[in-house]
């Protein structure tokens, strides 16, 4: 499969605080990628600079093979972008709205009726002929994704949508991200994790300004599903003692640890547990999972 965006060696600073030091990226077509990274990670300046709004100190990116400009908005004619909260003119309806922003990308009349009633439907926006004021975040949101559609672009740039939404504003518009798989490709960034178990087939994690893991998630979740599990010891038990002997298990906190292996692996640690009077309060064998996963990750 293509990808429609590339980026290769993406460094950014801004005065003396580095963001990206050298990310690379690849978005192949019709994927509904999820861009990951807690707050503060790099993520806007990212897609940013894929829109031409920043300018990046080195690298490379494309978009449809293209390569981005600073300043120039050339590459932007195959993007729709949602911003992580979008704006609106308050007074208007949702299809006064749509009906500017397709003149203002030079659509004709009747297309511009005839695609606003196709998104309206599509964003569950039909027949609300309310103000945008009276709208809640969740309805901004899909308005917005229906404002960001018109244009047909090839790349939906998604910064955040779910983040300000509540559980059922977040499943509907999720619904409406994966429902666009046919039609467009989808980058959304996001630091819920659940949100990309859901609906993405592809991700990159963005860490310290580069990816640390990205990938097929089904290619993840083979990665993540090495066996391990978890032992929390009683309080006042020395968990350096366990430590010092398994020098691979890992501390989650003063009393827990995480070590990988099967129940081969379960059944020695225990024995040496035993052995040496460390008692446990509980054993816990850990299910694989993309967050599991990250974790391990981002902690190296
Ligand atoms: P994310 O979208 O992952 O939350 P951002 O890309 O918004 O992260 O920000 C990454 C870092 O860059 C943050 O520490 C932020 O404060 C800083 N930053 C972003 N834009 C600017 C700017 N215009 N000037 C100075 N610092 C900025």
């Amino acid at each position: 499969m293509a990808d429609i965006l590339k980026i290769s060696a993406l460094e950014k600073s801004f005065g003396e605080k580095k963001v990206l030091t050298g990310l690379d990226m690849s978005v192949p077509e019709h994927s509904i990628f999820g861009f990951i990274g807690r707050n503060g990670s790099g993520k806007t300046t990212t897609m940013k600079a894929v829109l031409g709004l920043i300018k990046a100190d080195a690298g490379e990116i494309f978009v449809c093979d293209e390569q981005v400009k600073f300043g120039q908005t050339r590459t932007n004619r195959n993007i729709g972008y949602l911003p992580d909260v979008p704006e609106f003119y308050p007074f208007m309806t949702p299809r006064e709205y749509l009906t500017l922003c397709g003149e203002s990308l030079g659509m004709k009349n009747d297309e511009i009726a005839k695609r606003s009633a196709e998104l309206l439907e599509m964003v569950g926006l039909a027949g609300e002929d309310r103000r945008i004021k009276g709208f809640s975040r969740g309805m901004k949101q899909r308005l917005g994704i229906a404002q960001a559609l018109l244009g047909r672009p090839r790349l939906l740039i998604c910064d955040e949508p779910t983040s300000a939404l509540d559980p059922v504003g977040r499943s509907e518009v999720l619904d409406i991200l994966v429902s666009l798989k046919s039609e467009t490709t989808v980058i959304f960034s996001t630091h819920i994790l659940s949100d990309v178990e859901r609906i993405c087939n592809e991700v990159a994690l963005l860490e310290k300004g580069r990816i640390v893991l990205g990938g097929s998630i089904d290619r993840l979740k083979e990665l993540g599903s090495a066996e391990g599990f978890e032992i929390k010891l009683t309080q006042g038990c020395d968990a350096d003692r366990l430590t010092e002997r398994y020098t691979d298990a890992r501390r989650k906190d003063e009393l827990t640890l995480r070590i990988v292996g099967g129940e081969d692996r379960k059944r020695e640690v225990l024995s040496f547990l035993i052995e040496n009077r460390i008692a446990i309060q509980r054993v816990e064998t850990l299910e694989p999972s993309l967050e599991a996963l990250f974790m391990e990750v981002v902690k190296k």
